[in-house]
């Protein structure tokens, strides 16, 4: 890949730059206004999707009807042909339209700062505010931008590049969005690299910034513990209660972690982390892959941010989150159960989880004993499997190896640290394509200053983008594709 390709092609149209990024910005305004929060089955994505077509319809960028597989459910799939002369697949960019709730009024008794679908620029802090500013509408508007600038300048790729503009992404069981697109129009996203959340965004250790660029993610399991019991009536003693059951399930899981459990994904994540520290302290914080050690990091030396962040990457998770029991007042259940929300390191089998919820809540339980039928009982409801890349692969490698240089020249010398993601994206539905797993990776880049802790934006209150930060991430968006796409001014 030719260094510095992006950047002299960027150079060039150096004067037209300062309107596309604030063409960018309306645009990414546009669709903060429009809302499409995901309700579950039901969402709007369709009025952010006939916005997005109507763009690329005007500028002549290729692009398909709206999709819906429910009606409201609207993907849509642009693309810009390259010439093939790399000979290698698509660059898909992908972005998720919808997006969590926020109070449509009363805002203010919220905490809003500003309308969360009002998309204003607050004067002091010089952020635009609103639902989806960076979860993840701003990537949306970043790639529409970089698709009609190649567009517009005739700009030659030697590979297609792809926009998937997509729907449902914020639910556990999504299947609207990418799973639809992956399943039902895979001719229409076959790509080799596919860039979505999260990743890219600046954040801060030791008072230096660096940028994570996701490579791998953690599956979720979702898992049903039931208790059974004689039942009976309130008026009585009852040794054997189902609900006293759950209930101490609950309270151990909430108690006590899962076993501590090192994949080569976590590893590589902390190895990279640490070389961000000083020598000294980046010794330290690789105990933290010590299952003794680390306990004892978490407690006194780590924030609690960071042992959020770090903990999840070294265990599997359990949080306990729908109970269910009796319906009578005045009477004892014969069965009670909670559903567990755990999240699976990479790799991991679903045996595995099972063994590690077992082992923590009491193995004897799940057995039956003397005639009697076990305490509890274990059932897997959902699975779906995480991924770990590997890094060190030549092509992902020289993937990474480029977006890190394109970061390093606009943020005067920031590294980029590849990393394990504890939560979901819609990354591992790309993973699924039926004819070419691409490579995933969380690309979305933004920059914030060290004032704004950026993970709790994402589904928070005053969700913001800085404007500033907003127009770096499209530069570099714009920088990296060209790069990627080996892009030549056309004739
Ligand atoms: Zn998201």
């Amino acid at each position: 890949m030719a260094n510095g390709v992006g950047e002299s092609i960027l150079q060039t149209f150096k004067d037209s730059w300062g309107s596309i990024e604030e063409e960018s910005l309306t645009i990414l305004q546009k669709m903060i206004r429009l809302d499409t929060q995901n309700f579950g089955e039901d969402g709007n994505e369709t009025l952010a999707a006939k916005y997005i077509k109507e763009l690329f319809d005007n500028a002549g960028v290729e692009c398909s009807d709206i999709l819906e597989a429910k009606p409201g459910r609207g993907n849509l799939v642009a693309r810009v042909r390259g010439d093939g002369s790399s000979g290698l697949g698509p660059v898909l960019l992908s972005a998720h339209l919808d997006t969590v709730h926020a109070p449509t009024e009363n805002w203010e008794q919220e905490g809003w700062k500003h309308n969360p679908f009002g998309a204003e620029i607050d004067e002091e802090d010089g952020c635009l505010y609103g639902r989806g500013t960076v979860d993840m509408k701003n990537m949306a508007a970043m790639s529409i931008s970089v698709l009609l600038f190649l567009k517009r300048h005739n700009i030659k790729l030697s590979r297609d590049l792809i926009f998937a503009a997509v729907a449902d992404e914020e639910r556990h069981d999504a299947k609207y969005g990418a799973k639809y697109l992956v399943e039902s129009h895979p001719d229409l996203i076959e790509a080799d690299i596919v860039m979505t959340e999260l990743g890219a965004f600046s954040n801060h250790l030791d008072g230096k910034e660096f940028f994570p660029i996701q490579f791998a993610e953690k599956g979720a399991c979702l898992i049903k513990i039931t208790a059974r019991g004689p039942g009976g009536h309130g008026s009585v003693y009852h040794k054997d209660n189902p609900v006293v059951d759950i209930s101490e399930v609950c309270v151990t899981l909430n108690k006590q972690k899962l076993p501590h459990r090192l994949t080569e994904a976590a590893k590589y994540t902390i190895w990279e982390i640490s070389k961000l520290l000083s020598w000294h302290k980046g010794m330290v914080f690789r105990t933290i892959m010590s299952p003794k050690i680390e306990p004892w990091l978490m407690e006194y030396l780590l924030t609690e941010e960071q042992a959020n962040v770090f903990g999840p990457m070294l265990h599997n998770t359990a949080n306990t989150t729908i109970v269910q029991a009796g319906d009578q007042v005045n009477q004892i259940p014969s069965t009670a159960s909670v559903i567990v929300d755990c999240r699976v390191l990479p790799g991991i089998t679903v045996e595995q989880v099972q063994d590690d919820l077992k082992s923590v809540i009491g193995p004897e339980k799940f057995k039956a004993q003397d005639g009697c039928q076990a305490k509890l009982e274990l059932e897997i409801l959902a699975n779906g499997e995480g991924f770990a890349q590997d890094p060190n692969e030549p092509v992902l490698a020289g993937i990474l190896q480029t977006l890190g240089q394109v970061i390093s020249r606009r943020s005067g010398g920031s590294p980029i640290a590849p990393y394990l993601l504890i939560g979901r994206t819609d990354q591992a539905q790309y993973m699924c394509h039926p004819k070419r797993k691409p490579i995933c990776l969380g690309f979305s880049p933004v920059r914030v200053p060290d004032s704004i802790k950026f993970s709790t934006l994402f589904h928070g209150v005053n969700e913001r983008i800085p404007v500033d930060g907003f127009k770096w991430g499209l530069g570099v968006l714009a920088e990296s594709v060209l790069e990627l796409c080996s892009a030549s001014l056309g004739k």
